[in-house]
């Protein structure tokens, strides 16, 4: 089939990638010309493993390729895929303007039967409002499919390529056999394609990840009890997540969610609700525990070292919202160096892929270390921010000889307190006793 991808950002760029991988023409569209100059030169914007080598052999192969003029992309496809970004807007509901953009662009330059298929994050209804928003400027036909994407990003060519399930919302039988052509190579290992309607489908996607912003922030909050009543959460983790019906999978204490998803999706699903008429106060609960728990190494730090940080050297190790990725929106990080800074500490930071993004975040709070053990030389406290594997199994006697003082905050526990003890230093995890 011929597809057009607006939007190449993390989604859309691994979309119309693995699209092409699966033998179809794909063109991809962004309203980003730097972005999109750099694609065709063979540059990759983003990190995500495995995706140069997949991506550069589709273009080689001429399955792929990239413009920024959408109409003409729009016009040679029979299927259009949106995977602009939703961002939050002020009130926290999810600004539509570049999905509705997108629709209104779509509108004048349809010519031929098209499958118009919403791939954004985008609230229930918004199906709907593009349908209005092309039939208002079309006669050509054309349905309008909401396919919520599920991937994570590090593991989003894996995720993509093998999902656990299709969501796609359509009502019209021809559509479904369009979505069924496109899907079923991924679909061998007989996880389904979901078939429903546009609103449930767009709601899916709100719901899932609500729900696993609900599972990190009941997991710190029981963290934060551990503290206060002497237990380990990570024997309580493993306890409570053996049972079946809870599971040990993205159960892990820490200093809080970030990224480009559930933030903005719990905000906006909370939205939703509102205008609906509902309260969901789970919700509010899970952001407001959420947004303590990336203060908690600012408090835990002022703790040990008094509230005034002047002459305090903090060592950072990662700087993106999770490993795998170099995606710094809504990172814990940048509340960590926020709050640091403003109490005087001075920062020296390394992240192996996300630093140039970090830069555009954080400017020069932080200096930009060249390697993890840069980043400790000289240090009071290191700060282990996201667990890159290289930060887990570090030679503490070096690390030691290098930094001020014997400190180590692990904001993720992935070291062993014990070992770490044993080296000489003070040792303070997430819920740990
Ligand atoms: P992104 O910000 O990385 O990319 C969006 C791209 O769209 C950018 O390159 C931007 O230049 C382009 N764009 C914006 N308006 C445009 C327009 N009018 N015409 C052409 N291009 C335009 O966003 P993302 O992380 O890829 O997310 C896209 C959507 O997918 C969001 O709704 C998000 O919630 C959802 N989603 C993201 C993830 C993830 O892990 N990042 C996972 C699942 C779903």
């Amino acid at each position: 089939m011929r597809i057009c991808v607006v939007g190449t950002g993390y989604v859309g760029l691994v979309a119309g990638t693995c699209l092409a991988d699966l033998g179809h023409i794909v063109t991809c569209v962004d309203n980003d010309v730097d972005k999109i100059t750099g694609l065709r030169r063979g540059e990759i914007p983003i990190y995500e493993p495995g995706l140069d080598h997949i991506l550069h052999r589709n273009v080689r192969e001429e399955r792929l390729s990239f413009t920024t003029k959408g109409a003409e992309a729009v016009q040679a496809a029979e299927v259009v895929y949106i995977a602009v970004g939703t961002p939050s807007g002020a009130d926290g509901s999810a600004d539509l303007s570049g999905v509705m953009s997108v629709a209104n662009m779509i509108g004048d330059a349809l010519v031929r039967n098209s499958t118009v298929v919403i791939k954004s994050t985008v609230p229930v209804g918004t199906a709907d409002a593009v349908r209005s928003a092309i039939a208002a400027r079309t006669s050509v036909q054309f349905d309008v499919v909401s396919n919520p994407e599920f991937l994570k990003e590090g593991a989003a060519i894996d995720d993509f390529m093998k999902p656990d399930r299709i969501v796609v919302g359509c009502a019209n039988p021809e559509t479904k056999d369009v979505m069924n052509q496109l899907y079923k190579p991924l679909m061998r290992t007989s996880n389904p394609i979901l078939f429903m309607d546009n609103r449930s489908a767009e709601l899916t996607k709100y719901a899932a990840n609500a729900f696993l912003a609900t599972r990190i922030s009941f997991i710190n909050e029981i963290a934060r009890l551990c503290e206060a009543v002497g237990a380990d959460v990570e024997q309580v983790r493993k306890g409570a997540g053996s049972d079946s019906r809870i599971g040990l999978r993205f159960f892990f204490p820490g200093i809080g969610y970030g990224g480009s998803c559930f933030p903005k999706d719990v905000k906006a699903l909370v939205e939703t609700a509102k205008d609906a008429g509902v309260h969901l106060q789970i919700m509010d609960a899970v952001e407001h525990v959420n947004s303590l728990q990336k203060q908690l190494f600012v408090e835990r730090v002022v703790e040990r070292f008094g509230e005034d940080l002047t002459g305090v050297h903090i060592g950072l190790w990662g700087l993106s919202f999770k490993p795998q990725t170099d995606d710094m929106r809504e990172a814990p990080s940048i509340v960590l160096i926020d709050g640091l800074t403003a109490r005087g500490a001075t920062i020296s930071a390394y992240d192996p892929e996300a630093m140039e993004e970090a830069k555009h975040m954080v400017g020069d709070k932080a200096r930009f270390a060249t390697s993890r053990l840069d980043a400790v030389t000289g240090a009071d406290a290191l700060i282990l921010v996201t667990e890159w594997r290289e930060f887990r199994n570090p030679d503490w006697a070096e690390i030691g000889t290098l930094m001020r003082q014997r400190i180590v905050l692990d904001g993720r526990n992935i070291f062993e307190p014990d070992r770490v003890r044993q080296s000489g230093f003070e040792y303070f995890g997430v819920g740990r006793s």
